[in-house]
């Protein structure tokens, strides 16, 4: 439970010496419990102090750093629900290679890890980390695949093995990817517990419930260790969407330290080369909703991928925020002076939908973006962002008389009502009405520009 200031008051000195630069020790409590001062800052604060305050100021889902540079994060939640604020770290995404994969497989998909990039609205997403299972009875094949991924590609690993040696060999030879050990049971703990602290790595902890769970991580947080992962060891989805649910509300709402951890989940590999992954990605799509750390999918799938990619982005944007691009003048192709301009706003969706279309058009155009604070045409609009003064301000101030010689210019049809003020606002420019929706520029400039 977060402590309110007067509870933390009770812990400080209570001097009222002003070190910490609040005037007294009450004052400094508040900010503590609103989370705008750091304890470090009195320097007169006990033991005692340090270790409640310390306690109590843990993240309600525990923090892990993945990676050589350790940028890789998940957990750290603090909503059950994104629009009560935002998810912040979003599901990683792990492709798996197996040890008994033939060398041209493993060649091949390590490449296609490797190379995959998928653009999304001026974003470039690369899958995260790669997962390799020892499935064949040969521990060198595993560690060596394991050097091997991790020499290749530079990214974290979901090293998974029921064979400890192996586990904790392939775990030394990989030091430096903080990585993620697959999978801790009571059996298993106390080992891989050394082998994940002494290598640097985060721990999965598997068991079939969540009770046998708690115990788990209750033993290892008692061990001192902390870096750990949940792993529930099932392959129903109702079973895991429940578990997720459970364990997630416990540790927001209660603070339920033993299951304040992020999930980790293992797709179901496909049945048949039929198999059209419809139930792995309904799966997925279940993870990153609720509430996966990460997800391994049993083989590399670029439709797949760019399906789940595109929606762990838009579950993981943050609703208050608009994603937005760079207001300025874009060359869309290569326009010369003479090429027509069109404005938008800076909202990215729009932008990019707009752009595209524009490309798709063949021609080349200059594509005009004022600054609207992330809003679309209509809502930009509708809060006086996107009106003939605006955008003719931002035309004078990024100088687009001297950057172009056309003087068309081409506004959203939604916003038809402000040509009047807008050639208005930029003396010497036409401005001609384009179409309401996206989809139709393509027509609009054949008929408009082109005259065919
Ligand atoms: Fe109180 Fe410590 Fe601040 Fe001094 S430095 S006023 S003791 S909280």
């Amino acid at each position: 439970m977060a402590l309110t200031g007067l509870q933390i008051q009770k812990l400080l000195p209570k001097t009222n010496c002003k070190e910490c630069g609040s005037n007294t020790c009450l004052a400094f409590a508040m900010k503590l419990a609103a989370k705008k001062a750091d304890l470090s800052e009195c320097p007169y604060a006990s033991e005692e102090a340090k270790q409640v305050l310390g306690a109590a100021s843990e993240p309600p889902v525990k923090l892990i750093e993945l990676g050589p540079d350790q940028s890789l994060k998940i957990g750290a939640e603090t909503v059950l629900y994104r629009h009560e604020k935002t998810f912040v770290h979003q599901t990683a995404f792990a492709v798996n290679i197996n040890d008994t994969d033939s060398h041209e497989e493993i060649e091949r998909t390590l490449h296609s890890i490797g190379e995959y990039v998928l653009e999304r609205v001026g974003e470039q997403i690369r899958i995260d980390m790669v997962s390799i299972t020892h499935k064949g009875n040969d521990a060198h094949a595993f560690v060596a695949l394991a050097k091997k991924a991790w020499e290749t590609l530079k990214r974290p690993l979901v090293l998974c093995s029921s064979d400890i040696q192996a586990l904790i060999e392939a775990a030394q030879v990989v030091k430096g990817s903080h990585s993620v050990l697959v999978s801790a049971s009571p059996e298993t703990g106390d080992q891989l517990l050394i082998a994940a602290r002494d290598n640097d790595h985060a721990l999965a902890v598997t068991a079939p419930d969540l009770n046998e769970l708690v115990q788990l991580t209750a033993k290892f947080k008692q061990d001192g260790f902390n870096h750990l992962i949940l792993d529930i060891d099932t392959l129903s989805l109702s079973e895991k969407f429940q578990a997720f649910s459970i364990a997630r509300r416990a540790a927001l709402k209660d603070n339920y330290k033993p299951l304040g951890y992020p999930f980790i989940t293992f797709l179901e590999a496909p049945t048949s080369p039929d198999d059209d992954l419809l139930d792995s990605t309904f799966s997925a799509v279940t993870d990153i909703c609720k509430y996966g750390g990460i997800c391994v999918f049993p083989l590399f799938d670029p439709a797949q991928l760019s399906a789940l990619m595109t929606i762990r982005m838009n579950i993981y944007t943050d609703p208050q925020k608009p994603i937005q691009v760079e207001p300025k003048l874009y060359a869309i192709g290569e326009p010369k002076p003479s090429s027509p301009v069109f404005v938008t706003t800076n909202f990215s969706l729009t932008y990019f939908i707009v752009s595209g279309e524009i490309e798709n058009s063949g021609i080349s155009a200059w594509l005009f973006v004022p600054e609207c604070e992330g809003m679309s045409v209509l809502t930009a609009w509708a809060a006086g962002k996107f009106s003939g003064a605006t955008i003719g301000k931002f035309a004078k101030e990024i100088g687009l008389d001297n950057l172009v010689t056309t003087r068309n210019i081409i506004i959203p049809g939604y916003v038809s009502q402000i040509s009047g003020e807008l050639e208005e606002n930029l003396p010497g420019w036409k401005v001609l009405v384009g179409p309401q929706d996206a989809s139709d520029l393509e027509s609009f400039i054949k008929a408009r520009l082109l005259g065919s």
